[in-house]
């Protein structure tokens, strides 16, 4: 049998993590087994279904390198399909028409709570003689699903084990509405069934879905496909995952500064594990993830270790990747990096010092823009009367340097030191300050070789006067 996993996400917003996490699932299982990872958007809720979340489900899942096969179905345009599977269950006595008003459905319910028992249908139009049909025939009503009365619904869930369950427990589910529009469940049935569904893995707010929809699977003589309920997710205080803890929407997660490599670790390792192991690449995920090593217990989201991950990742992916990353960042800032350094030696210089490739493009503008202003803190410590000396003598090093490699700006740093004798930091930091505007830079001789030679010229010259102009002050 070959896999076919699905992702059925509800656009009524953007991919949050949790259905991050349920996508990423579905998909490692269709590609370890060799099989398709198919899309399908649940759009039926017109009212909150929008374009706008359809578009950022795909580009979430784009950015995850989530791939998918086969053009995504949507259900807003598969009317007509479900239409005739409910008039073949209708026409073979699998569903019926139910004719209830809403008054009465609404007091059998209040009845039935005020007995304490759990509110159902009581299969009144279950059976109606044809005479009793008759007599309704034209008035509003709604198509329900004959479930069995007899028996239970029994299925192996990847994740929670074996779930048995009485079909006494299930309503007569209606499948259409009294404006003739299909219902939530029996869509996801049919559709799972025309797109070969052999793995449904989901969140398991709908394990109660299950055996119902098992049922109407049954009816149709459709095979029924494996399940996996997957979990919920925590915040960090252990409360239900939402906006209050910060990014939820993984587009978020890449405007904030995290590689898709580190959000997929991250992701397959909240409530999945392979031993004590953390860091997984993705190719090692296909080869080794399995349904049922999916925890059953709830997750919790932790942001220090996805920031481990994120540094790990910047440092260790190859350059090139982290850089094309790492461009649009500078792009969202408003950086441009043409005629700069190439990006790979920004990664390389700057992925021990930050957490996020966001940081990463701040931190970086004196590689690209001018300084147009020094730290205070830093000026104030180190743009000091006494560093003017060491400035002017390594200005005029540096400006008659014939060649401008780390070696050559080596050299002259030392060449001042030794000059002036005095210790490096009394050169460095003040020239740090000078051609970065800061106090923080990686060392300085791989820093300054980056930056074209008279550009440094130019800024130790700005450093100075910024120190005569303080000197006339005071
Ligand atoms: N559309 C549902 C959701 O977003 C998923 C249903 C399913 O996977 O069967 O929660």
């Amino acid at each position: 049998m070959s896999v076919v996993s699905r992702f059925a996400p509800s656009p009524t917003g953007y991919l949050h993590v949790g259905g991050a996490r349920t996508a990423l699932y579905a998909w490692l299982v269709a590609r370890a087994a060799g099989g398709k990872f198919v899309l399908r958007i649940e759009d039926t809720d017109r009212e909150r279904s929008t374009q706008e979340a359809i578009d950022a489900i795909f580009a979430g899942m784009s950015w995850l390198g989530l791939d998918w096969d086969e053009e995504p179905i949507f259900q807003t345009q598969r009317f007509e399909r479900y239409g005739q599977l409910i008039d073949q269950l209708l026409a073979e006595g699998k569903a019926y028409k139910c004719y209830c008003s809403q008054a009465r459905l609404e007091t059998m319910r209040e009845e039935q709570m005020a007995a304490g028992l759990k509110p159902r249908y009581d299969g009144k139009c279950r059976d109606l003689t044809e005479e009793a049909r008759e007599a309704f025939a034209g008035q509003p009503n709604v198509i329900r699903f004959r479930n069995p009365q007899e028996g239970t619904v029994m299925f192996d869930d990847h994740v929670r084990g074996r779930i048995e369950i009485s079909n006494q427990e299930l309503d007569d589910l209606i499948i259409s509405r009294s404006d003739g529009t299909p219902t939530y469940n029996f869509c996801v049935v049919v559709d799972d069934w025309d797109m070969g569904i052999t793995h449904v893995v989901r969140g398991e707010d709908h394990i109660n879905n299950t055996p119902r929809q098992i049922n109407i699977l049954k009816a149709l003589g459709a095979p029924i496909p494996e399940y996996a309920h997957v979990s919920m997710i925590l915040g960090d205080d252990g409360k239900k995952l939402s906006k209050r803890h910060g990014a939820v929407s993984v587009t978020e997660y890449r405007d904030n500064g995290y590689l898709p490599e580190a959000v997929i670790n991250y992701l397959a390792r909240l409530g999945w594990s392979h031993g004590d192991q953390e860091v997984f690449s993705r190719d090692e995920l296909i080869k080794i993830f399995k349904l049922s090593d999916i925890n059953k217990a709830a997750s919790a989201f932790n942001t220090e270790k996805l920031n481990w991950l994120n540094q790990h990742y910047m440092k260790t992916l190859p350059a090139e990747q982290v850089a094309a990353e790492l461009a649009w960042h500078f792009e969202q800032i408003g950086v441009a990096t043409q005629g700069g350094p190439a990006l790979i030696e920004i990664v390389k210089l700057q992925a021990e010092r930050v957490k996020t490739l966001k940081e990463m493009a701040e931190i970086s503008r004196y590689f690209f823009e001018p300084v147009t202003g020094f730290d205070e803190g830093a000026a104030k410590k180190h743009l000091r009367p006494v560093a003017r000396e060491a400035l002017e003598d390594v200005q005029q090093r540096f400006a008659a340097c014939s060649e401008w490699n780390t070696t050559a700006v080596h050299g002259v740093i030392e060449a001042t030191c030794a000059a002036l004798e005095i210790g490096m930091g009394k050169v460095g930091m003040p020239l740090r300050v000078a051609v970065t505007g800061g106090g923080n830079s990686p060392s300085l001789d791989v820093t300054l070789a980056l930056i074209p030679q008279a550009t440094v010229v130019e800024r130790i010259g700005a450093a100075i006067e910024f120190i005569k102009a303080r000197e006339e002050l005071s």
